[in-house]
């Protein structure tokens, strides 16, 4: 499967809609939304405040009357304190993943469950999906998102789907090879790892059959997306979500693959500084703040992700109109501050897919034994280049370290392990373990 060979399908005309006539929508399902949410006691407290009305969104720049809502918010009122909607009305609870902490929960009514799924399948459909394919899940099913919203996105393509779920590599790969699937779906990071040890099995992975792969939950960068590529014979496609907003199908790329469409007729998004809070320009740097416009269990005003990523406006050959943002650097509760510098996990794989002989199994561990900061990256060498010759090895440490000291600006140790020598995870890749949390330092 070839990029050029590709045909641009557009799952849902909406895709596609003039930006002025999206634009006139937004501002509808805006005033809705502000309508919906004086049920949830923190907005109407803040409405009250701030004298914001339906009528007050006169355009969707008066949406930054409202104040942000953050994850410390939702934990304020945990469980469910967010709720919009009577609990009879509710069909499922999700929640994250808690990556950062004790989960937080959200609910769906039947109808967010139905526009969810169309939102799934709008990427899955840009990035290739057909009625016709086999779709092999291996995100985890439960409170994640990723499992039971891809499952039903995949069902609303029309394709079959094999929910095998997450773990237990070897049967990921009986499973694959039997059934020989066209699609793989779960997180960048297990793609990988079904890779390697397809290939350890001595099964090629590129003979396998697959032909597309959707990839999210976790920062990847574009050398990953190559390394995928090469290792299972695919065309890897990027989406984003997270369950606060409703999952995945936030936003997904299409097969220009040159950013991820937001779908902006359900969701409008803002850049913003992290410090400041102030808007950032498009192709800045910043972080991104989501409204959801047609949620009705858990709707939410600007709630800010915490993930870094930028906007463009610009037109795109596929047809799609909704704003594209790039791939996410990386969480700002997942940025590292290293004697002062800002380093993201993801600038580290950066730059250690670009030295031949490494593998993108890394874990960044941090520590401040004195007054300075120390990081040392664990780094996994690959089968044919690990060599217990301490000139090769040196020179591999060497050229790392320049790699990582041009991309971040900082010097790191490094030691350089044997393949597999790094622990694997089935669902988002562990990649820092800071020294500082711990002893109570940061
Ligand atoms: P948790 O916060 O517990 O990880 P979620 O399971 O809802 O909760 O995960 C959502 C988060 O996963 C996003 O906020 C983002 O940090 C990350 N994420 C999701 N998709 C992507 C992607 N394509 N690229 C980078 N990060 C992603
Ligand atoms: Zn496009």
């Amino acid at each position: 499967m070839t990029e050029a060979s590709l045909e641009n399908r557009i799952f849902d005309p909406a895709e596609t809609m003039p930006p002025a006539e999206r634009r006139a929508l937004q501002l509808q399902r805006l005033r809705e939304t502000v309508a919906r949410v004086a049920n949830v006691p923190f907005y109407r407290e803040a409405f009250a405040r701030e004298g914001i009305r339906p009528e007050s969104m006169g355009s969707p720049a008066d949406l930054r009357r409202v104040p942000f809502t953050t994850k410390a918010d939702l934990r304020d009122h945990y469980p469910l304190g967010f709720l919009a909607v009577p609990r009879s009305e509710v069909a499922r609870i999700h929640g994250s993943s808690g990556t950062t902490g004790k989960p937080t929960f959200v609910a769906y009514t039947a109808a967010d469950l139905k526009l969810w799924a169309g939102l799934c399948a709008r990427f899955l459909v840009a990035g290739g999906m057909r009625p016709e394919h086999t779709v092999h899940i291996a995100f985890g099913y439960g409170l994640f998102t990723g499992g039971f919203g891809l499952h039903y996105g995949v069902e609303r393509v029309g394709a079959a789907v094999v929910p095998v779920a997450s773990g237990n590599t070897r049967r990921q790969i009986m499973i694959l090879t039997d059934l020989r699937p066209e699609v793989l779906v779960c997180t960048p990071s297990y793609a990988l790892n079904i890779a390697e040890v397809a290939r350890a099995d001595g099964v090629d992975p590129r003979c396998l059959g697959l032909k597309f792969g959707h990839f999210g939950a976790e920062p990847w960068t574009e050398d990953m997306r190559k390394r995928i590529e090469e290792e299972l014979g695919i065309l890897a496609f990027n989406n984003y979500g997270l369950s606060e907003i409703i999952g995945p199908g936030v936003s997904g790329e299409c097969c220009c693959r040159n950013g991820m469409h937001i779908q902006e007729d359900h969701f409008i998004v803002e850049v913003v500084d992290p410090q400041s809070l102030e808007p950032v320009a498009d192709g800045e740097p910043g972080e991104l703040v989501f409204t959801t416009l047609t949620k009705q269990a858990f709707p939410l005003l600007r709630y800010r992700t915490r993930d870094i990523a930028s906007l463009s406006r610009s037109s795109c050959p596929c047809g799609r109109t909704g704003a594209r943002m790039s791939r996410v650097a990386g969480r700002t509760d997942d940025m590292l501050i290293i004697r002062g510098v800002n380093v993201f996990p993801s600038q580290i794989e950066e730059a250690l897919l670009r030295v031949e002989g490494t593998a993108p199994h890394y874990l960044i561990e941090v520590d401040r034994p004195g007054t300075l900061d120390e990081v040392t990256v664990h780094v996994e060498v690959r089968p044919g280049d690990f060599s217990d010759k301490m000139r090769e090895m040196e020179s591999l440490r060497q050229r790392i370290g320049r790699e990582i000291q041009i991309v971040t600006g900082i010097s790191v140790k490094l030691n350089l392990v044997a393949p597999q020598a790094l622990e694997r995870t089935a669902g988002k890749a562990k990649r820092v373990l800071d020294h500082r949390k711990e002893k109570g330092i940061l």
